[in-house]
Order: structure tokens, then C-alpha cells, then sequence
């Protein structure tokens, strides 16, 4: 029987360096692009023969900016995921795009090569936050990306936004969504902002430069964002992901439900059986072949895992499931830490199916604290 996986694969260049982006993404290095698609491709042959029974289900190129390769090392890439793997006809290939990178050539190879879903990097229909957050388009960009994805075949079409953001008001997030949403993308990702250490963002919020809607805004804004999205038809099935019916991103999906996935890139991260690991997550150390950093993870951990990845799907996790995974009931790995939770209204148990509630969504973190 074949292993079903997903593939990751990591693409570390970005034109400039957002305001609050701490991914692994490094802008001016285009002239390491080949050598980078090279180790890639590498890298990809080396799973391919260690893993000989594989059959890819999803495949997913993220970054930093995949559109701004050149369409000669898009094709390069993925021939070479077909060279290694055995890729299923039916599989999600989703290639996330950066508005203002998008070329009718780059979506032509991707569609060649078998790209099936983008995901375009929107963020917010107001230029003035564009701006602030350093992106490097503006939204009539947005409306050019959806027309050239659609012209060239690609109909399943996720847009990103963010709320949270310095001088973001409701009535932005209220306008973001309407003109996201005219658009008819089959899904829509709203992702809270998160200050990171060592951004520029923290650097002027800290020197009181900028200053951040306060939580109960933030909160309005999630709230609003999740009634007028369930309104057009997008159903949450994730804390931050609504999608028309049928058009889940299958990748992260798998992910949050502990399937089995390979890393590749630069900084990608990957999980088989009971192990993690993260590749090295500078562009000179995975050129020079540095190994990845591995987690072995204990009976305990892939446990909690289970509950903090199962717990962001607003279906929850089956009792069952978690029994024939884990070898224990939620109730018997987790014991009277339910408790709190349950009480307080921020999880039910309800039918067998562990899940968050409403509230308990807006304060995850809290809830995963009890349970840790
Ligand atoms: S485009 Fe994305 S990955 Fe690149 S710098 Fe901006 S936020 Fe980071």
C-alpha cells in the first residue's frame, strides 16, 4: 500500500521585506535562485528514493514569494517533485502568489507544471495599510492577480487578509471584505497580526511610532470578518480559514490532522511517523548542506499535538480518532485539565467530539495552556 504524504516546498525570496515578516525570506538574493532550486531538486530525489512508496496528495510552494521565480525554475522544481515522487492525478498544488510579482508567463508554467490553486497575498483593500506594512502592491494589483489567475485557468483562488493592523478601523476591515469578497475567491484567510521580535514592526511599536488597535477592537474585527464572511457563504472550518463548500485547502488540512508531510527548501519543515524536523534556515546553510534540527517526539507530545493542531478545525476532534491514534480517550490523556475549560464555556464535548466553542476560538492560546 502506498504512504500518502503532502510536500512543502520553500521558497525563500522576497522582493523586499515586509514591516512585520519574520518568516525565512530574504530579499536581494535572486542570484542564489538556481543554485537554491538545484539543492531543491536534490533534496527532493534524495526523499524520493527513501521514500520509494510515496504518493504525494498535496503539494504546496510557500515562502516567501514563489511567484517571483523564473517560470525556467518553476518548471524546474516541479518536474522534478514528478521525477521523485509519485504525485496523485487528482492532487491540490497550491502555489501562494504575491500580487505585483504575477507574470502571464509564470502562470502559464505553473498551470503546465500542474499548479491547481493559488493563494494570493492581498491583506487589505486600503493602500495606506499596504503602504504602512511595506507590501509591494497596491489593491487594483489584487483585482489584476484574480483576472490573471482566472484567464490563465486557475478558478480556486484563495485571498489573505489581516486584521489587527496599526490605524486599521472596523469600517477597513468592512471594506476589505466586501471588495475581497467581490472577487469570488472559493476561500478567504483573515490572520490576526502577530508582533514578532526582531521586525521592524516591534521596533517602531516599541519606540511608539505605531500603535495597535486595542484587543477588544481586534476582537470586533474578528467578529465582524467571521459574521459577514458566513454571510457570503464562506464557513469557518478553521480559526482563520472560510471557504465555500468543498474548497478546504487540503495541505493545511493534512496538516492539522497530523498526516504526514515533507519539507523541502530552505527553513521547510516536515513530519514523518514520530519525527519533526526543520531544515536549516539560512539560504548559505542549506547550500552548504547543514543538517536539519530533529525533534523526536514523545507519546505525550504527539498527544498534545493532537489536541492543539485538531483543536484550530472548528469539526473538532473524535474521541474515537484520538483513541485509535493515541491509544487513550481524551478524557484519559487529559484527565480533570478538560475541566476549566469546559466549565468556562470555551470547549464542549459533546457527541464524542471534542471542540472549541465560539469564545473559546478567540482565546485558544489560553485554552492550550490549561490542557499543556
Ligand atoms: S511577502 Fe510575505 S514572506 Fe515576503 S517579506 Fe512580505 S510577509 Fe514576508
Amino acid at each position: 500500500m502506498s504512504r500518502r504524504i503532502g510536500l512543502y516546498l520553500h521558497i525563500p525570496f522576497c522582493r523586499s521585506k515586509c514591516l512585520y515578516c519574520d518568516f525565512p525570506s530574504y530579499p536581494g538574493q535572486e542570484a542564489q535562485m538556481e543554485a537554491v532550486i538545484g539543492r531543491m531538486t536534490e533534496e527532493l530525489w534524495a526523499w524520493g528514493k527513501r521514500l520509494p512508496d510515496a504518493r504525494v496528495e498535496t503539494v504546496y510552494l510557500g515562502g516567501g514569494t514563489p511567484s517571483l521565480l523564473p517560470p525556467t525554475l518553476l518548471e524546474r522544481l516541479l518536474s522534478a517533485a514528478r521525477d521523485a515522487f509519485l504525485i496523485a492525478p487528482d492532487a491540490e498544488i497550491s502555489m501562494e502568489m504575491n500580487p505585483g510579482t504575477i507574470t502571464e508567463r509564470l502562470l502559464q508554467t505553473a498551470v503546465r507544471s500542474g499548479v491547481n490553486r493559488v493563494s494570493i497575498g492581498a491583506q487589505s483593500a486600503q493602500d495606506r495599510l499596504l503602504k504602512l506594512l511595506g507590501r509591494i502592491h497596491d489593491f487594483a494589483a489584487v483585482k489584476r492577480a484574480v483576472e490573471q489567475c482566472r484567464r490563465a485557468g486557475i478558478d480556486n483562488l484563495n485571498l489573505d487578509m489581516m486584521l489587527g493592523l496599526p490605524t486599521q478601523t472596523l469600517m477597513d476591515v468592512e471594506e476589505t471584505l466586501e471588495r475581497l469578497i467581490a472577487l469570488s475567491p472559493k476561500q478567504i484567510s483573515c490572520y490576526g497580526l502577530i508582533v514578532e521580535d526582531g521586525t521592524r514592526l516591534k521596533r517602531l511599536l516599541d519606540d511608539g511610532v505605531l500603535q495597535l488597535p486595542d484587543e477588544d477592537l481586534e476582537r470586533d474585527m474578528y467578529e465582524l470578518a467571521r459574521s459577514v464572511l458566513e454571510n457570503a457563504g464562506y464557513a469557518q472550518y478553521e480559526i482563520s480559514n472560510f471557504a465555500k463548500p468543498g474548497f478546504s485547502c487540503r495541505h493545511n488540512v493534512d496538516c492539522w490532522q497530523r498526516k504526514e508531510y515533507l519539507g523541502v527548501g530552505v527553513a521547510a519543515c516536515g513530519f514523518l511517523g514520530t519525527t519533526r524536523y526543520r531544515n536549516p534556515v539560512t539560504i548559505p546553510a542549506y547550500l552548504a548542506g547543514e543538517a536539519p534540527e530533529i525533534t523526536e517526539l514523545t507519546a505525550e507530545d504527539e498527544r498534545f499535538e493532537s489536541i492543539m493542531l485538531g483543536l484550530r478545525m472548528t469539526e473538532g476532534i473524535s474521541d474515537a480518532e484520538f483513541c485509535k491514534r493515541h491509544g487513550l480517550s481524551i478524557r484519559q490523556a487529559f484527565g480533570d485539565k478538560l475541566d476549566g475549560p469546559l466549565q468556562n464555556g470555551l470547549l464542549t464535548f459533546d457527541e464524542g467530539v471534542l471542540r472549541l466553542t465560539r469564545r473559546g476560538m478567540d482565546v485558544q492560546n489560553a485554552v492550550l495552556v490549561d490542557l499543556m
